[in-house]
């Protein structure tokens, strides 16, 4: 069976960041006149309105801005992996980008938790962008007490 879920549709103006990440490189388009990077793709600087650009690669290194954790299947592909995790990623260059948060358990996810960049080939054409803690960060989570003791069952009312 092939991939179940939505594919991203390649088009001229974001070509150039699927094909990067067919490499393995995280690219977003540079604003030639302020400097801003941006994403998704647009014509448009959204800070400045300048249309003159580069695409530039960036570090991939960055942390959660913002997330939500997914317990029901919106679509019929998502299904065997839930609880998964949608997060808004705040790129070191400054850049935001949604994606997924992998490699960690999703009650574990945090904002403001470093994170890099990771690709999941889903086709031939297409690499997907998708982060994870960064190393030391995962173990510190891991290894940090639990919060109180556990909750006690349901006691009758006396
Ligand atoms: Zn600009």
């Amino acid at each position: 069976m092939g991939y179940a879920k939505p594919i991203p549709v390649v088009i001229d103006e974001n070509r150039p960041f699927w094909e990067a990440t067919k490499r393995g490189q995280l690219l977003l388009q540079h604003c030639r006149d302020c400097g801003a990077y941006r994403y998704p793709a647009s014509v448009l600087c959204p800070e400045c309105s300048s249309t003159a650009f580069d695409w530039k690669p960036v570090s991939g290194r960055g942390k959660v801005y913002s997330f939500v954790i997914f317990h029901r299947a919106y679509h019929p592909g998502f299904a065997d992996e839930l609880p998964y995790v949608v997060a808004c990623i705040e790129l070191e260059e400054g850049s935001r980008l949604m994606s997924n948060i992998i490699g960690i358990p999703p009650e574990q996810v945090r904002c403001d938790m470093p994170v890099e960049v990771v690709f999941e080939e889903i086709s031939k054409e297409i690499s997907l962008p998708k982060f994870r803690p960064v190393a030391g960060n995962f173990i510190a989570i891991n290894q940090a007490p639990s919060i109180g003791p556990p909750i006690p069952p349901n006691r009758p009312m006396p």
